[in-house]
């Protein structure tokens, strides 16, 4: 692919072999290598339900709650190949299930071809296998106003020009994971939109290295690490960029949304209910990482696990109450007339609550079990552990439990990149905000409904009403 991805001032000519980039690419590289081995076939690959050909399972609709479950399924079992994600795939997989069904509502509308463009698409990435990332838009500027009244209109992703065989846009996306190590960026609208931000209602999809895409990809905790070789990064892990789209054309047939602003409520709700679902699975499979790494950190301090036992059982439930509820938002989610499933609002919504509170507890109760050379910056880099002068007196000193230094060594930094590190997924705001998931759960709790169960239970026959002059 053309070299489109910055750093530091420098082009990276190859993402696989680039400090910044090869972490990501090799992740995604993990996923690909489990999807030959026998024992991972049924999860890993699947049959398209276009064409009938064995596909890669990230390639596929999800159109049964099983489909959707396999979701999670692979991507904790990535997180345990790799601690940490592989969102080159993952967004964009999640964004073209939720066009699917859009797009179809779409033309039985207005009679577009936008369904049809993506079925072409789509059965043609299944064919390639292709890696496809995902970006719901945009810089978004000004939290407080809305697209179509902001200072420079270029913070929102947009159509700037409409031409008989496509459209130009102009615009950004800040914090997309690991897109050096996809082959296509899918673009959803970051909005439910009005008709005043209709140039705004915009979804494609582009080959990352499409002509006037820049993208700079960001800093990590561990860059000064990640140029050096040694145990102080993984040879895995996620990489975030920014894409800035300058006048970028999107052919026709790449296009499945151009402008029908009404259609973009139900991106919102079908993207973040299946997204938030599967979340869950995610953040469990770094939990079990985390659990792995305090119990070879007690062995290593010179201490049973058993020791810590209480701690490691609440990070276990943590894990299994993010997995368990997106399963459930799964279960009682339901089938959209094109076919794809759609996880339950509310559970899923309630789902990212959890997501964005429990990881942080493992982490927590991670570093406790550890010690201090966990927690970050605590133990000396790889270098100065293999210094040929005090290198010895490192190695000497770091010695506790019955093993090597370096074992302790390395456990412990990988239990520092996981809880406070580069490793660290989007727990708190990848998929949105978790402010924006206490509005669903609001929105769908019916808590008048529940306030008379209340009152007939209590036996309560009069009207119980809020103060007039209560804040809603
Ligand atoms: C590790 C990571 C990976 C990511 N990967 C991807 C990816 O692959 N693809 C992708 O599309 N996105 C990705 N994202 C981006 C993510 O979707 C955004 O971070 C998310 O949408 C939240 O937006 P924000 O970070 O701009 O926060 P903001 O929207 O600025 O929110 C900050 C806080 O302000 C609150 N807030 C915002 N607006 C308002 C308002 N009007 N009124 C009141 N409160 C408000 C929010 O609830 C939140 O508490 C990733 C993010 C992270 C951290």
């Amino acid at each position: 692919m053309a070299a489109n991805i910055h750093k530091n001032g420098e082009v990276i000519a190859d993402v696989t072999t680039h400090p910044a980039t090869k972490r990501a690419v090799e992740s995604h590289a993990r996923c690909l290598d489990l999807a030959r081995l026998p024992e991972y076939q049924s999860l890993l690959v699947t049959k398209s339900t276009l064409t009938g050909h064995k596909i890669l399972r990230f390639n596929s609709l999800m159109c049964t709650p099983d489909d959707m479950i396999a979701n999670m399924k692979l991507k904790r079992l990535n997180y345990h190949t790799t601690g940490s994600c592989v969102g080159g795939m993952c967004v964009g997989w999640n964004a073209f299930n939720t066009m699917w069904a859009v797009t179809a509502d779409i033309d039985k509308e207005s009679g577009s071809d936008y369904h049809e463009n993506l079925k072409k698409w789509l059965i043609q990435t299944e064919a390639q296998g292709l890696l496809v990332s995902g970006a719901l838009t945009d810089a978004k500027g000004n939290r407080s106003l809305k697209a179509s009244q902001q200072s420079d209109l270029d913070v929102n992703l947009r159509v700037v020009e409409k031409r008989p065989d496509g459209v130009v846009v102009r615009g950004a996306k800040n914090m997309i994971c690991s897109v050096c190590a996809s082959d296509e960026i899918f673009i959803l609208p970051g909005n439910a939109y009005k008709e005043e931000d209709k140039d705004f209602a915009l979804s494609f999809v582009v080959p990352r290295d499409i002509a006037g895409l820049t993208i700079v990809e960001a800093r990590r905790p561990s860059d000064d690490r990640e140029y050096q070789n040694g145990f102080d990064v993984p040879d895995t892990g996620p990489a975030q960029s920014y894409l800035f789209f300058e006048d970028v054309f999107v052919p026709n047939e790449r296009l499945f949304m151009c402008g029908e602003y009404g259609h973009t409520g139900k991106v919102i709700q079908y993207f973040t209910a299946n997204y938030r679902a599967c979340i869950g699975a995610c953040v469990s499979g770094q939990g079990d990482v985390m659990i792995g790494a305090a119990v070879n950190m007690a062995r290593a301090n010179g201490l049973s696990y058993k020791t810590f036992m209480d701690k490691l059982i609440q990070m276990s439930a943590n894990n299994e109450t993010t997995y368990g509820i997106g399963a459930g938002a799964i279960a009682l989610g339901k089938k959209d007339d094109a076919g794809v499933w759609v996880a339950d609002s509310l559970i899923a919504h309630t789902n990212k609550i959890h997501v964005a509170t429990l990881p942080y507890e493992t982490k927590r109760l991670c570093q406790e079990i550890g010690g201090g050379i966990v927690e970050t910056g605590c133990m000396p880099s790889y270098k100065d552990f293999t210094n040929e002068e005090y290198g010895p007196l490192i190695r000497k000193y770091l010695k506790a439990g019955d093993c090597s230094a370096e074992s302790r060594a390395r456990t412990a930094r990988l239990a520092e990149w996981l809880t406070i590190g580069a490793g660290v997924p989007g727990c708190m705001h990848g998929g949105g905000s978790p402010d924006g998931a206490r509005l669903v759960v609001r929105a769908n709790t019916p808590f008048e409904q529940y306030a008379e169960y209340a009152k007939k239970i209590a036996g309560v026959e009069e009207d119980l009403k809020d103060p007039v002059a209560a804040k809603k």
